[in-house]
């Protein structure tokens, strides 16, 4: 029988530190949402004197933070054509540096200081081809890239590709060395004790229904009464609610689908994965599959559906997927199978900034292990007003479109277009 929850959640002790506590009457910074952005900007907040709050409408690490893949180390949507045009030169070389380098440096060195053990496993991130002319334009981008950062990647032909997976799917690929494998709800849950220890008080089980401004900075109301805050940071990502109205019609909930398969045994894990790789895709189904942190069972996520879909029909999609990748493995069972969702930006970039007085770190669109933590943490600096919260992601935009209001209602449509955009992408592979 399938379990219908997130297979971190079973390896993984809650923290705590989440009872119920009276609200204090008033704080310096108040943070909505206690995933990674937000406790990394609790911890960094604290830990500069600040009296700290976080809400979380439900438990602590409810959201994206404890379900995702598990998969750490920098990325982008954008290309560096793409970010040179949109933010000039020296700001896209500073969006790279951050998502590449800076951002997973910070989280080692957290995890390093607050003695966080997530199961991190510096194993490697393979990306697999899905057209035979992406080597050429990848190998392209990558020595652009490598004369700007020292980033440890090198390519695979389609004969080497067995080094990283035993799959004939792809054309080739290139391997990120610095990416590493987590447990992903060991990491938040280590950093919401990293904030307690620092001072900060987490709430569970109080959402927050509204905002108003007032003389001395906020009063921010929630299910449990009302407590006045000098700042608030909106940490919702693709939990953003529609009250919430300026960073809900900038950051879109895009939903994510993930397995885990019953265990598999080392050995048959061995064959799949020689040397224990995480793997993405460069196809727009964008599945991304891995080993379990044991070692003997496959997480695999994809684009099963761009809407919260049936789950009888996103498992049906991942297990189409699964087997289309390791036909080899024939029938097997899935233990798990859980979703959570992503907050898009309609730039695919995410942004650290103010809306009217309230901050917001967001819009991470499908990455966020080391960006939520990274940018988090710049926004709480930038929030006590010292100078280290400069970040490049500042200078990206965060805009809306006059269509989104309430509703993604156009996320059903994209899904319809996608498939199309999958139909065609396979019948015209060479
Ligand atoms: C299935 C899946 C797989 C992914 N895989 C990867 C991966 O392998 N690697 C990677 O880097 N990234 C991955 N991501 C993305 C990454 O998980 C997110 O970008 C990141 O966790 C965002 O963190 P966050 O703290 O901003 O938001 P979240 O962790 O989503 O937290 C937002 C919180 O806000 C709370 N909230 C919302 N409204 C209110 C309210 N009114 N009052 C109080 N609280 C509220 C929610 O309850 C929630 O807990 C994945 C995401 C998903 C869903």
């Amino acid at each position: 029988m399938t379990k219908l929850k997130p297979y971190w959640w079973e390896l993984t002790k809650r923290p705590a530190a989440s009872e119920q506590q009276a609200l204090p009457k008033e704080v310096d910074i108040l943070i909505v949402g206690a995933g990674l952005t937000g406790l990394s900007a609790a911890r960094t907040a604290a830990k500069a004197g600040q009296s700290v709050l976080v809400v979380d409408e439900h438990s602590p690490g409810f959201g994206a933070s404890s379900r995702n893949g598990g998969m750490l180390g920098g990325g982008h949507k954008l290309s560096i054509a793409e970010m040179t045009a949109r933010y000039g030169e020296h700001i896209a070389l500073e969006l790279l540096r951050e998502a590449h380098l800076d951002s997973g440096k910070f989280v080692r060195t957290v995890m390093a200081e607050e003695a966080i053990d997530c199961d991190y496993d510096q194993v490697g991130r393979f990306r697999g081809f899905w057209h035979t002319h992406e080597y050429e334009t990848t190998a392209r981008e990558l020595e652009q890239l490598q004369k700007l950062l020292p980033i440890e990647a090198s390519l695979l032909s389609q004969a080497q590709q067995h080094q990283a997976v035993a799959s004939d799917l792809y054309r080739g690929g290139v391997v990120y060395h610095q990416h590493a494998a987590i447990n992903p709800a060991k990491w938040v849950f280590g950093l919401h004790r990293a904030a307690v220890d620092h001072g900060t008080l987490i709430q569970g089980n109080t959402a927050v229904l509204g905002l108003q401004k007032s003389s001395h900075g906020y009063l921010v109301n929630t299910v449990r009464g009302m407590v006045k805050a000098g700042k608030v940071l909106l940490a919702t990502n693709g939990y953003t609610p529609p009250q919430m109205a300026a960073l809900h019609r900038r950051v879109f909930p895009v939903p994510s689908f993930i397995i885990t398969t019953e265990n598999l045994g080392r050995e048959r894990i061995k064959q799949l994965f020689p040397s224990d790789m995480m793997v993405v895709e460069s196809r727009a189904r964008h599945c991304y599959y891995r080993p379990s942190p044991d070692k003997t069972r496959i997480v695999f996520g994809a684009r099963a559906a761009l809407f919260d879909a049936p789950e009888k029909f996103a498992m049906g999609q991942l297990r189409k997927l699964l087997r289309q990748v390791f036909p080899q493995l024939g029938q097997i069972d899935i233990s798990h199978s859980w979703r959570g969702f992503t907050g898009f930006s309609f730039e695919f970039m995410p942004h650290v900034g103010q809306i009217d007085g309230v901050w917001h770190a967001a819009g991470y669109s499908g990455n966020g292990n080391t960006l939520a933590p990274w940018l988090g943490h710049k926004a709480a600096l930038q929030m006590i007003g010292d100078p280290a919260g400069e970040t490049a992601f500042s200078h990206s935009a965060l805009k809306t479109r006059w269509w989104y209001h309430n509703r993604a209602w156009f996320l059903p449509f994209a899904d319809l277009a996608f498939r199309g955009r999958d139909f065609w992408s396979d019948w015209s592979r060479s």
